[in-house]
């Protein structure tokens, strides 16, 4: 009998963090110990931006660089898991029944959303990784929605990964990875853990309310909006779990949580 899998939020910040050996990299190491091995991964990634959902469908998903200036070390980086054609037309038909608009796309592949952590989380490369995007055409209520919808993946073994940081903040950023952090970044970061921790989901989905720090923790909304999908999978009775909360760079919250 297949056990459940549980649901993972990962903050993932700077694209470095794919080659740096620091207390956030070590942290990711440690979250496949408690987790069965799954039948494959769906990484839902703030890099991943489109008109409508898409879902990648090849077998063989190309690994993708997406960002500019750094050294050439991270673009020697290869990580490249399968993908699996199958599952995500299953995927796409379940929701399309569901009255959601999701299709498949082999143009796109996986991005440093997923392949920046899977490489600490799963370094063998050797599950099946599809993404899923974000349709940016949604308002919260609708991410949070369609994430109910993929609740039934837990059940199939594939362990659904929210990949994006609670606060984001580029302009803000300090140069050294433990600069202080800004206050309005922890009090943000703190207040939407405790909705996670207390299942206060109409918190996360109208996160706007909070006002002042909000509007500073998140410019725009992309690296957020893959946290509504992991906490719209939570069932009943299911154990919320901090695996990692530091501020990185005064304005990256990475904090990562599983829920399961
Ligand atoms: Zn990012």
């Amino acid at each position: 009998m297949r056990k459940k899998q549980p649901v993972l939020f990962v903050g993932h910040g700077n694209p470095m963090n794919a080659i740096s050996d620091n207390s956030f990299t070590k942290s990711l190491k440690k979250i496949s110990e408690n987790i069965e091995k799954p039948e494959a991964i769906l990484v839902i990634s703030a890099h991943w931006q489109t008109k409508g959902t898409s879902i990648t469908s090849s077998d063989d998903p190309r690994q993708i660089y997406d960002f500019y200036g750094f050294p050439e070390e991270l673009y020697n980086v290869v990580y490249q898991p399968g993908g699996k054609k199958e599952l995500a037309k299953y995927i796409a038909e379940t929701l399309n029944k569901e009255n959601m608009t999701v299709t498949g796309a082999d143009y796109w592949g996986l991005d440093h959303g997923s392949w920046a952590v899977l490489k600490h989380i799963y370094p063998e490369g050797d599950i099946p990784v599809l993404q899923m995007s974000l349709d940016m055409g949604l308002n919260e209520y609708s991410h949070y929605n369609l994430g109910k919808k993929l609740s039934f993946l837990r059940d199939m073994g594939v362990l659904v990964i929210g990949s994006g940081n609670i606060v984001h903040n580029l302009r803000e950023m300090g140069h050294e990875t433990l600069a202080n952090p800004h206050t309005w970044a922890v009090e943000f970061d703190r207040y939407i853990a405790d909705s996670i921790r207390t299942g206060s989901h109409e918190n996360l989905i109208s996160y706007k309310n909070f006002g002042r720090c909000a509007e500073l923790s998140l410019p725009t909304d992309e690296h957020y909006l893959p946290l509504l999908y992991i906490a719209a999978m939570q069932d009943k009775g299911d154990k919320v779990e901090f695996l990692f909360d530091e501020i990185h760079h005064s304005s990256l919250s990475m904090r990562c949580l599983k829920i399961g």
